[in-house]
C-alpha cells in the first residue's frame, strides 16, 4: 500500500554495496540503490524494509510536520551546544625557549637562552586577565611554549594571579602544563601538585623510536630522562594528572604497534594516533620526516584494528580520535573538539597568547606568525580590549568561513554532520580560509578515517561493537558486556 510521508533533509554517499544516508540529527543509516530511490520519489509502500528505521532515525516523518521540525531542531541545538560555552581554552606562549630541539617541533623553538622569547610577568598577568573576561563558566589555561618551565616565573605569576581573580569571577578554573618533561624539577612538580596542574607531555614510542626526533639540543635523546621525569611527575602528581601525545613521523610510522606497546607498558590508558602538522620545522624537515595521507589512513586502520584486538584480550586502552568521531555519531551529545568542529574551534573554543601578548585564534596561526605571516593576529592584551580582539574582523572571517554546512565540498557530504573546519590550514595551503575539497589533506584525512569507522559500524561485528561502546562511555569492557556482573 502507498504511503504518505514528508521526507527530511539529509546528505547520502556511495559506500561499498550500499548508499549511506545521514541526517542533520546526526543519525546514520544504510540503504539499497532501489529502496533509497523508491524513498527520494515517495515510492516507500508501508511494506518497504527500511520503512522503520528511516521513521525513528527521523529521516521521514508521517503526520505533523511541525513536531518533526521541533525535534530534529532540539537535537540539532544539542549538537551544537559546544558553542555557547565561548573560548573555554585559553593557551599562554610562556616563551619560545627549549632545552629540547625536536626535529619536528611546530614553533621552531629557540635556545634555551634566547631570553627576548621569553614572556614578561605583566604579559602573563594581563592575559590571565584578558582570559576571564570570555563568558565561559569554565576557563581552562594551558601553560605553553617552548618549554613553559623554562619561564617559571611567568607560570607561577599567570598561576596566582588567576586564581586571585578567580576568588570573585567563581569559574571551573583548571590548569594544564604542556611540557617535555626533561627541564622539570621535584621543586617544581611540587608547585605544580600543589596548584592542581595537570601535565601534558610527549611520547612517540619505544626509546630507539623516541631519540630519533626528540633530542636536547645536545643532539642526545631523551627518553632515559623523560622515563625518570615521568615516573616522578606521577609520584608527585598523581597517576592520573600526566597524560602524553604522541606524533606520527616517517620514524615512527611502520611500527605503530610498538608505540602503543610503548603507551601501554607505561601506563597510559589511550593514545590519540597524531599525523604531523605542516608548520614550524614539521613543514622545513617534511621531505625526511612525512608521509602520505593515504600512508596515515592506512596505517590508523591497522593500528586501530590492533588496539581493538588488544581491548578483546583484556587490555583496556583506547584510541582517543576515535572515541570522539564515534561519540559525534553514536551519540546525540555534543563534542566540541577545537581541531574538528563547524564553524571551526580556532578563537571561539581556545586561543592563544603569544609570549609579546599578540592574540591568535590557534597554536597554528601563531605558528604561521612565526614563519613570518601574522593575518590571523587577532589583537595585543596591551592595545586591543576584549570586544575588539574577540569581536573583531578575524574572528569573524574565519567563523564564516568555517561552517562546514555551508561550505562547498562539505555542505553535500555525507559526513558533514560529523566533520569540522581547519582555516588555518586552508590558508596555509590554498591561500584562503575556504580551500578546496575532498582534495584537501585535511579533508582527504578525515574522509578516509570516516570510511574505516563506517566500515566497522556496517559490519556490525558485535566484538568490535562493545569495544567502540566502552570508549565512548569510558568504562571496561567487561562492564561493557555484563561479565561477571
Ligand atoms: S572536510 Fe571533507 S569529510 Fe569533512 S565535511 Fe568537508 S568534504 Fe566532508
Amino acid at each position: 500500500m502507498q504511503y504518505n510521508y514528508h521526507i527530511m533533509p539529509f546528505q547520502f554517499g556511495r559506500f561499498e554495496d550500499k548508499y549511506l544516508m545521514v541526517n542533520e540529527s546526526g543519525e546514520y543509516h544504510f540503504i539499497d540503490y532501489i529502496e533509497l530511490n523508491n524513498f527520494i520519489k515517495g515510492d516507500f509502500t508501508t511494506n518497504s524494509p527500511d520503512i522503520n528505521s528511516l521513521k525513528s532515525k527521523q529521516f521521514m516523518v508521517t503526520g505533523d510536520l511541525s513536531n518533526a521540525v521541533n525535534m530534529i531542531a532540539t537535537r540539532y541545538r544539542t549538537r551544537k551546544h559546544f558553542i555557547s560555552s565561548f573560548t573555554t581554552l585559553h593557551m599562554m606562549v610562556l616563551t619560545v625557549r627549549c632545552n629540547q630541539d625536536c626535529k619536528y617541533c611546530q614553533v621552531s623553538a629557540e635556545s634555551d637562552t634566547a631570553m627576548q622569547y621569553d614572556m614578561s610577568p605583566e604579559v602573563a598577568k594581563k592575559s590571565v586577565e584578558m582570559a576571564f573576561n570570555s563568558p565561559s563558566n569554565s576557563i581552562k589555561i594551558e601553560l605553553q611554549g617552548g618549554e613553559p618551565s623554562l619561564n617559571w616565573n611567568a607560570l607561577t605569576g599567570a598561576i596566582e594571579h588567576a586564581k586571585l581573580i578567580n576568588k570573585s569571577k567563581k569559574k571551573k578554573l583548571e590548569f594544564v602544563i604542556c611540557t617535555n618533561l626533561t627541564n622539570i624539577s621535584t621543586d617544581k612538580l611540587l608547585y605544580l601538585k600543589e596548584n592542581g596542574v595537570y601535565i601534558s607531555t610527549s611520547l612517540d614510542g619505544p626509546k630507539y623510536l623516541h631519540d630519533k626526533n626528540r633530542i636536547l639540543r645536545s643532539g642526545v635523546g631523551t627518553y632515559d630522562i623523560f622515563l625518570d621525569k615521568l615516573k616522578e611527575a606521577r609520584s608527585i602528581c598523581g597517576y592520573d594528572a600526566v597524560s602524553a601525545l604522541m606524533t606520527t613521523t616517517i620514524d615512527n610510522i611502520e611500527n605503530m604497534n610498538e608505540v602503543v606497546d610503548e603507551y601501554i607498558r607505561l601506563g597510559f590508558n589511550g593514545i590519540f594516533l597524531r599525523s604531523l602538522n605542516p608548520y614550524g620545522l614539521a613543514a622545513e624537515n617534511s621531505t625526511d620526516l612525512g608521509y602520505s595521507i593515504k600512508r596515515f589512513t592506512e596505517k590508523f586502520e591497522e593500528t586501530l584494528d590492533y588496539i581493538i584486538e588488544l581491548n578483546l584480550n583484556g587490555v583496556d586502552f583506547s584510541e582517543y580520535f576515535t572515541t570522539l568521531l564515534l561519540s559525534r555519531i553514536l551519540t546525540p551529545f555534543s563534542t566540541g573538539f577545537v581541531d574538528l568542529q563547524s564553524p571551526s574551534g580556532a578563537g571561539i573554543a581556545g586561543v592563544i597568547y603569544d609570549y609579546n601578548g599578540d592574540v591568535y585564534p590557534a597554536d597554528e596561526a601563531r605558528m604561521l606568525a612565526r614563519m613570518g605571516d601574522t593575518k590571523f593576529k587577532m589583537g595585543n592584551v596591551f592595545v586591543d580590549s576584549y570586544d575588539e580582539i574577540f569581536g573583531g574582523s578575524v574572528l569573524r572571517e574565519i567563523v564564516s568561513k568555517s561552517i562546514v554546512e555551508i561550505m562547498p565540498g562539505c555542505s553535500t557530504c555525507m559526513y558533514k554532520t560529523y566533520c569540522g573546519a581547519d582555516p588555518i590550514r586552508n590558508y596555509l595551503e590554498y591561500g584562503d580560509l575556504i580551500g578546496k575539497r575532498p582534495g584537501s589533506s585535511f579533508c582527504e584525512k578525515n574522509m578516509a578515517i570516516f570510511d574505516i569507522l563506517f566500515k566497522k559500524l556496517k559490519e556490525k561485528d558485535s566484538d568490535t561493537l562493545d569495544v567502540f561502546w566502552a570508549w565512548i562511555t569510558r568504562r571496561p569492557l567487561k562492564e561493557v558486556r555484563l561479565e561477571g556482573i
